[in-house]
């Protein structure tokens, strides 16, 4: 592979996989342009050193064919606005004569944008003839879509084989998100530590038995921490709890130990009588939480002490939010560990913030800019830590 900052792309037609799967409303406005903002300095780099821009995204998931509202051409005029102006063109297929044609005659500073991939069956399929086919439209393959690398896809990984290793590369979004990745998972300086949280034990198995490998502490919070308490001999009341998982959180908590990976817990918690935005609400030891009432955030020892461990941090992983975060009453631990990773990052940790909802939490919080990195890929990057191979990586790479 080639490394995209070092490559000329002087009169290259470069063919390049973006994410710009963005939500649109009923009037096919785009609603939040963040996947396209991210990938724009890739774009602009290609265009100024002479060459032309071919893009193809999904967008949505067609059952059958094409359909008006995932029609890419929703996004044209954004895109050119974003690009200062730019022409863009569009190709309605992203293969066949007219994708074909139009690639064939744009010129360096030009931009095409291809139909959505996901109009045919053989992108998700990851069918070779279908990579063949695309790849006839670039001289040049450059993978920025970090969101759906841990998809084996015809134009996340199958087209990559029908470049040569000098002209395939990530995309400057895609090798930041590498990069970021990596310094965690390979080259973390101790002591490093992870914050799990969210909804579910079963959801992040994987993942929290790959970090107790690398990790020097471990802060488990959210409503998956409650399976944990419950299977100390703690009584959770109605907390979120999965009993078919129990015996797997005694599991992680013995590797732990055995390991010298100190887990974290929440000593204390912010309890409410009922699921609601209204709900009474009361403070309790997370071990004692009375009957009828159930933990939706942290309390304010565990935000203490979650603090203490993530300040004295040099390396720090924050995936899945301590509370029910949607709520204002149960927001004020993610805030505060939203909060502490800012810290300390501006004392020189290194921090990355992936999966969907920690990072819509840091955005909501305005932390976003203090933390070192927010990944914008929440499957795939789940998918890397739970120490997974991502085919759109390991297709560039070769
Ligand atoms: P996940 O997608 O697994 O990261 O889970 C995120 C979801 O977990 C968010 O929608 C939170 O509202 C929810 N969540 C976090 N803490 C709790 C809790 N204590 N009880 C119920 N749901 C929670």
């Amino acid at each position: 592979m080639s490394k995209f900052s070092e490559f000329n792309f002087k009169d290259q037609k470069t063919l390049i996989r973006v994410d710009f799967n963005v939500p649109l409303n009923d009037k096919y406005e785009i609603t939040d342009d963040n996947r396209m903002r991210a990938t724009i300095p890739t774009i602009k780099k290609i265009l100024n050193d002479g060459g032309s821009v071919i893009l193809m995204s999904h967008l949505g998931r067609p059952k059958d064919g094409p359909e008006e509202k995932y029609s890419l051409k929703h996004l044209i005029k954004h895109l050119s606005e974003l690009l200062g102006g730019t022409m863009v063109f569009f190709a309605n297929d992203c293969i066949g004569e007219q994708a074909y044609l139009t690639a064939g005659m744009l010129r360096p500073g030009e931009v095409l944008l291809l139909e959505n991939l996901r109009f045919y069956k053989e992108e998700e399929k990851g069918d070779k003839a279908f990579a063949e086919k695309l790849s006839k439209l670039g001289t040049v393959y450059v993978n920025d879509a970090f969101g759906t690398a841990h998809r084996a896809h015809a134009s996340t990984a199958v087209i990559a084989q029908f470049f040569p290793p000098e002209k395939r590369m990530f995309g400057l979004l895609m090798e930041g998100e590498v990069k970021s990745a990596e310094k965690v998972l390979h080259e973390a300086h101790k002591p490093f530590v992870a914050i799990i949280g969210g909804a579910k034990v079963s959801d992040k198995i994987l993942i929290l038995e790959n970090l107790l490998e690398r990790a020097t502490d471990i802060i488990i919070g959210g409503g998956m921490a409650y399976t944990f308490i419950k299977a100390e001999g703690g009584k959770i009341g109605n907390s979120l709890c999965e009993t078919d998982r129990i015996q797997t959180a005694l599991e992680i908590l013995d590797k732990a130990a055995k390991k010298g990976v100190c887990i974290h817990l929440p000593p204390d918690s912010m309890i409410a009588d009922k699921f609601d935005a209204n709900a009474n609400t009361s403070t309790s030891p997370s071990n004692h939480i009375p009957d009828g009432w159930m933990g939706l955030d942290i309390g304010e020892n565990a935000c203490e002490q979650f603090s203490n461990v993530i300040k004295k941090s040099k390396t720090i992983l924050w995936n899945g939010p301590m509370g029910v975060f949607e709520m204002a009453k149960f927001q004020h631990g993610t805030r505060v560990i939203a909060r502490a990773i800012a810290e300390a990052t501006q004392k020189g940790a290194f921090s990355l913030v992936g999966g969907g909802d920690s990072v819509a939490a840091i955005n909501q919080f305005g932390f976003a800019d203090k933390v070192s990195y927010v990944s914008t890929g929440g499957g795939a990057m789940l998918e890397y830590f739970e120490g997974k191979e991502l085919p759109g990586i390991a297709a560039i790479k070769g």
